[in-house]
């Protein structure tokens, strides 16, 4: 159990106010000058010794992420961007420190423009969280009035700008080029890299791209010291986290622990367990809905931390965790998944345009018991298609779920759709299987 004195989100259930004077007595907004005059070699060497990882579902180290950016500003200026679009299924964690701790990410933004030399900083916001941009824009005009932002921010000699910039309600905007093309004023879709944002990202200018989970750890950090945060948690996965509990639990929560916590401690002891009890449980999706499910076995023993969700074919991702107990019918909650996915994928590449649609009705279908026996491996087919052949990662988060669904739940895929046992493959009833397959794939694309 993560101790009190660890806690770096204080304020996560808005027990002790949003307001500047309430962070303040929290401790935000300190010492920010003095930790800005120790340099930006300091202030990125510090993080890297840390070993943040990025909260936002990639991981990538956050410290070596600003060391790409250019020490010098040459003719195009730098900007920093956070990423609030937190569209994940499943995940509602940056949205609490939007609306409860906005000055712990207000001042991160601070320290990391500072870092990576950017005198602007956008926040783009998911379009639905406009109750949490009206409580962003309050700490900003609070920030600004008291001159901890604006110019000679802190009394740092740095002249910092925050925007809020709404974005439209597309998953896609949360992959970061996506999301700097939307902020351009363009559609929201992902540019092939290279070239990376650290060197030409918004404007084609040097742009660092940061969850917002992430820039709010940043001051207690260098507050507390790097070696406090990489104390916490396991190496490579230091630190706390923010967990998102959600599905068929007794207590949804968000809960701030520390990294390589046991799952089952996480859903156990703070979302109040699973509905129906532990031998009730089906599957847990530990790191939102693009990570692949873990089984109950799995599920028992695993703890939630980058390295060990890989070892298990899965991810941390955003650690948004679903809990999936025995009532819930998980085929059909695949199919929804996939469906999610098909809506959202932005369509420019065709493995994951065609491939997510070919997903979705191979898996309604299979839910309905409608399913042929070769579309098991067929579909499995099609998420190797499309994993490693798209522009982004969105192609990845559709198929390795229906992966997931796959590995574990394969027999009971077989049981529901009835499939005769002395039938390998379609290919020994070739005509009556395609015909069926065409005429059920013509119905779906007309419905
Ligand atoms: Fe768009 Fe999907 Fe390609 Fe990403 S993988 S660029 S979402 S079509």
């Amino acid at each position: 159990m993560l101790r009190d004195e660890d806690r770096i989100f204080k304020n996560l259930y808005n027990d002790l106010g949003a307001d500047l004077n309430s962070s303040k007595k929290r401790g935000d907004w300190t010492n920010t000058k003095d930790l800005c005059e120790k340099g930006r070699d300091w202030i990125i060497d510090e993080i890297k010794k840390s070993e943040l990882r990025g909260r936002g579902g990639a991981g990538f180290p956050t410290g070596l992420k600003w060391s790409f950016a250019p020490k010098e500003v040459g003719s195009r200026p730098h900007y920093l961007v956070i990423n609030a679009d937190e569209s994940e299924p499943g995940t509602c964690k940056d949205r609490d420190i939007l609306r409860f701790e906005p000055h712990k990410l207000l001042e991160g933004c601070l320290i990391a423009a500072y870092a990576v030399n950017s005198h602007k900083c956008y926040i783009y916001l998911r379009g639905e969280y406009y109750n949490e941009g009206v409580e962003l824009q309050k700490a900003i005009d609070e920030a600004y009035k008291d001159n901890l932002i604006g110019k000679n921010a802190s009394g740092t000699g740095w002249d910092l700008d925050i925007y809020i910039h709404y974005g439209a309600g597309a998953y896609i905007c949360g992959e970061e080029t996506a999301l700097l093309e939307s902020i351009e004023g363009n559609k929201g879709q992902p540019r092939l890299k290279p070239p990376f944002p650290a060197l030409v990202g918004l404007y084609g200018c040097p742009t660092i791209v940061n969850n917002v989970e992430t820039v709010s750890v940043v001051p207690t950090i260098l507050r507390k010291g790097s070696k406090w945060f990489a104390s916490l948690g396991k190496p490579k996965n230091t630190g706390t986290k923010i967990f998102c509990i959600s599905g068929n639990v007794n207590k949804p929560c968000n809960v701030e622990e520390e990294m390589g916590v046991p799952l089952k401690d996480l859903i156990e002891t703070h979302a109040g367990g699973v509905v129906g009890g532990w031998e009730n449980l089906q599957a847990v999706i530990p790191g939102g809905s693009s990570m692949p499910l873990l089984n109950k076995e799995i599920s028992e023993k695993i703890t939630m931390d980058f390295d060990s969700l890989v070892e298990n074919k899965s991810g941390l991702g955003t650690a948004g965790i679903v809990v999936i107990n025995k009532d819930q019918d998980i085929i059909k909650c695949f199919a929804r998944i996939a469906r999610f996915y098909k809506h959202e994928s932005c369509g420019q590449c065709t493995p994951c345009r065609e491939g997510s649609g070919w997903m979705w009705r191979i898996l309604e279908r299979m839910a309905k018991g409608e399913a042929s026996r070769e579309e098991v491996e067929m579909l499995f087919d099609v998420t190797k298609q499309i994993e490693g052949h798209t522009i982004c990662a969105f192609g990845e988060g559709s198929a390795w779920p229906v992966q997931g669904l796959l590995r574990n739940f394969k027999k009971e895929i077989i049981k529901r759709n009835n499939f005769d046992p002395l039938i390998k493959s379609n290919k020994d009833i070739p005509y009556l299987v395609d015909q069926h397959l065409l005429e059920k794939d013509n119905a779906q694309n007309k419905s």
